[in-house]
């Protein structure tokens, strides 16, 4: 739907009157995001890492030329075809314009909160009724201040039907969401321990989640669960309670009994009266919790629609978030069958450019036919056309009836098939190499077969990374720091063990200034793949500088030796002023100068001109503990007297740094110009930070459970007996993969649908056993090493060393995975 931009003024409240008229129908907050520049209008925010009118002339060259923003700032002055719409708060003026959206529809729209399970009841809901209403819903999990408004823009004429998330973390967030979605039925799932730590209580938390609810006519939740009940009741809402009980036969949904078989699960309920039986194609409680929440939904909503048992068989896993995997013959696989509407193929091509390793490596798109648009195919497969050709997609391959017949728009390399069978029999689906592969289908096109045929089967422990969790992390540490400090993060001994060519790509895209990596061979592969921000290289060797100057990386150097080896390469090179990192030992005693040394390194550096000290710096060797407080003190004050004599004595400007993670969050005021970032980003706080979140996740799954006798010994010379008969699930991790063999014997756990089980018998070198006696563990199941429910503190602890080295050991024949959510 388009608005005139003069109307979207008089909405905001911002001044009309010089503007020229242009249509809007895009809102775009996120300058990378960029497709249509048009129809865009570019929503400048300021968050507290970033500032959204930094990015305005960048997008007025690429042909944006309609802007909200808070500040005016002198550069508009050169932009002489660009609107500018001025108010207080870009924030609260997108909000705005949702909700005045939003009031344009007459239409039932179900508001969906809670702690977990949201995204999955929105699919869901949306696989069991999108035959019967034209659904308009949240793409992926936009469920915040600025995703909800997002996420109501989409509604247009053609809709039947709203489903909406809305997700908080802090007090007064949902007053301001409520009239953006406005929603007419309410859900709540549960709430948990999630975002709690802005919260005074749960009450507090739920009753907050509830004034989504103020207009609603009816409120959906598990009438079994005493806190929400309660809270609904001194929430007073005005409302009709639909609740569902496994033990009041009253209750408008009552379930009789949950019967979990191997695959599936029986539950059978009566629905006002009605008796009726479902099989669903799940067994563990957290689906089964949320089909009964979409019963509760469809029963209120609109009753007939539960009369199709096998729509309930058929629903499908909602895939959460973007996977990249190894395929075949070099490839990567991005796998996204989630949904397949413009939106969300906007979003994943995104993705899809952000993962791309150096140019030459090809981008090919495996497209189904987009289904229930409410657009006629024509225009629809145009605009998918100028879509791929802005993203840089190299090659397309549509399957389905529709873009057989439409794909003629599409001027780069294109084939199309009817069917996905026909598609797998052909000739080219054997071709793929060296391609990042996005496949992104509607459900009835089964696209799971290509992507299970293309992806390279490997050994089934894998170690998760959360690339949003990576750059929460950043930006959490960046929002202590005064805007100016610059931080290097630390990619060092790869990524702390998460693979640092993905996060050095993710912190590229988020603007990190420097990267460190620890020796120059480690520098030129993140160059090779494409990463050119400025690289440190912490420990050069003589050996080395071929590499160094070849790929442009800055040494740290620590000794006469090296600095006057540098020199002399650069001499014999004709390089002049390159950068380099002078490091002074302040009572570590690993490498470094002297603080003495000071006025010898400004001497022998002012007689030369092929190097030029960029950074000074110095490292803490117990910032994270108040035990050592004083002698980092006295390291600080050693180093500022140093770094100040250094700059003084070559009369120009350098960086100075010495804090590490520890040291940002405990001494804050000694950032100086710059920080180095390292555990911190990789969600260890070695002071009890509470806003970092997990990033990496060793998981593996259960290969086999056997029965073991009480008496009979376990593994490798027999140092486990069980007590009593016992399950023992064998899992597919060892020490070669990384799992410390001190962990045998019940040293060490891991975690199992949420539950503990003690790691029995001597690890051996592939493979470990674990009791299970105790808990529901079926073969299959994933197993957590460590994880957010498992920190790898708590490993480290046991082993009496430090997360670091956990981190480290994992084996690279572990298959790293990276996902955003
Ligand atoms: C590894 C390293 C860091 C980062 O330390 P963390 O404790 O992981 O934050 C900082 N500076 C230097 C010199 C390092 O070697």
């Amino acid at each position: 739907m388009e608005y005139s931009i003069k109307e979207i003024a008089g909405i905001i409240g911002a001044d009309a009157k010089k503007l020229h008229d242009d249509r809007i129908s895009i809102l775009l907050t996120d300058s990378r995001r960029l497709s249509f520049p048009e129809q865009s209008l570019f929503f400048a925010l300021q968050t507290k890492s970033n500032d959204g009118h930094n990015y305005i002339q960048g997008l007025y060259k690429l042909r944006v030329r309609n802007f909200v923003v808070s500040e005016v700032l002198p550069e508009f002055e050169s932009m002489p075809e660009a609107n500018f719409l001025v108010v207080k708060d870009s924030m609260k003026a997108l909000q705005k314009l949702a909700i005045h959206h939003r009031k344009r529809f007459n239409i039932p729209v179900i508001g969906i909160t809670g702690s977990n399970g949201k995204t999955i009841v929105k699919e869901f809901l949306y696989q069991l009724l999108h035959n019967e209403f034209n659904i308009v819903r949240s793409p992926r999990s936009y469920n915040s201040q600025l995703g909800v408004p997002l996420s109501v823009w989409q509604m247009n004429d053609k809709n039947t039907l709203g489903i909406f998330e809305a997700g908080i973390s802090q007090p007064d967030e949902m007053e301001r969401l409520q009239p953006i979605i406005a929603p007419t039925i309410g859900v709540i799932t549960n709430i948990g321990e999630a975002h709690q730590e802005n919260f005074i209580s749960s009450t507090q938390k739920c009753l907050e989640k509830l004034m989504l609810f103020n207009d609603c006519e009816a409120i959906i939740y598990d009438g079994d669960d005493a806190f929400i009940a309660n809270c609904i009741e001194s929430a007073c809402l005005s409302h009709k309670a639909i609740t569902w009980s496994r033990k009041d036969s009253e209750a408008p949904l009552y379930i009789e009994s949950i019967k979990k078989k191997e695959s599936e699960t029986i539950i059978r309920c009566t629905l006002l009266g009605f008796d009726r039986t479902y099989t669903i194609p799940f067994t563990d409680d957290a689906s089964i919790e949320n089909v009964i929440h979409c019963m509760a939904v469809m029963l209120y909503l609109k009753p007939t629609s539960v009369n199709d048992a096998e729509k309930f068989k058929q629903l499908e896993p909602v895939a959460m978030r973007l996977d990249v995997k190894q395929g075949i013959n070099n490839c990567l696989l991005i796998n996204d069958t989630y949904n397949s509407d413009i939106n969300s193929l906007d979003i994943a091509l995104d993705f899809q450019q952000s993962r791309r390793v150096g140019k030459d490596m090809k981008c090919t798109l495996i497209l189904s036919d987009i289904l229930q648009s409410g657009t006629l195919p024509k225009s629809l497969y145009k605009k998918v056309a100028d879509l791929v050709g802005r993203k840089k997609i190299d090659r397309i391959i549509g399957i389905g009836r529709d873009l057989k017949e439409y794909g003629n728009v599409f001027d780069i390399e294109k084939e199309f098939y009817l069917s996905t069978e026909d598609f797998i029999q052909s000739a080219s689906f054997k071709k793929f190499k060296n391609e990042l592969i996005l496949i992104k289908g509607s459900r009835q096109f089964h696209f799971e077969r290509i992507s299970e045929l293309l992806e390279k089967k490997v050994h089934e422990t894998i170690l998760e990374v959360n690339l949003d969790a990576i750059v929460h992390n950043f930006n959490y540490y960046r929002s202590k720091l005064k805007p100016e400090t610059k931080m290097v993060c630390m990619v060092k001994a790869f990524g702390y063990g998460a693979g640092s060519y993905e996060l050095a790509k993710t912190l590229q895209e988020h603007r990190c200034d420097y990267l460190a990596v620890a020796v120059a061979d480690e520098g030129a592969e993140l160059r090779k793949e494409g990463i050119s921000i400025p690289l440190i290289v912490m420990n050069p060797e003589f050996s080395s500088f071929n590499v160094l100057f070849e790929n442009q990386l800055e040494p740290e150097v620590y000794s006469f030796r090296l600095l006057d080896a540098m020199i002399k390469e650069t001499e014999r090179r004709g390089i002049t002023s390159y950068p380099i990192h002078i490091k002074i030992d302040t009572g570590m005693h690993r490498l470094g100068f002297q603080p003495k040394d000071v006025p010898e390194i400004c001497e022998r550096l002012k007689k030369q001109s092929g190097v030029v000290a960029r950074s000074v710096f110095s490292h803490l060797v117990g910032s994270d503990s108040y035990v050592f407080d004083d002698f980092t003190k006295k390291q600080l004050e050693t180093f500022t007297k140093a770094a100040g004599e250094l700059e003084a004595g070559l009369e120009y400007k350098v960086i100075k740094h010495i804090l590490n993670s520890a040291g940002i969050e405990r001494f804050t005021d000694y950032q100086m110009d710059m920080v180095r970032l390292g555990i911190g980003l990789y969600g260890v706080s070695a002071s009890g930070q509470k806003g970092l979140r997990n990033v990496s996740t060793l998981k593996t799954t259960i290969l086999q459970i056997q029965n073991v006798p009480a008496g009979d010994s376990i593994g490798y010379s027999r140092m486990s007996y069980v007590k009593r008969d016992s399950r023992i699930a064998i899992i597919p991790i060892g020490y070669a993969d990384g799992l410390d063999r001190h962990f045998s014997n019940g040293g060490g756990e891991v975690s199992i649908n949420g539950q503990r089980c003690p790691i029995i018998g001597n690890i051996c070198m592939d493979a470990c056993m674990i009791d299970v006696t105790d808990i529901d563990a079926n073969e299959g199941d994933t197993v957590i090493i460590f994880g957010e429910e498992l920190p790898v503190s708590e490993l480290s602890d046991k082993l009496k060393t430090i997360p670091y080295e956990i981190l480290t050991s994992i084996s690279p024949r572990v298959k790293r995975v990276y996902y955003r959510e």
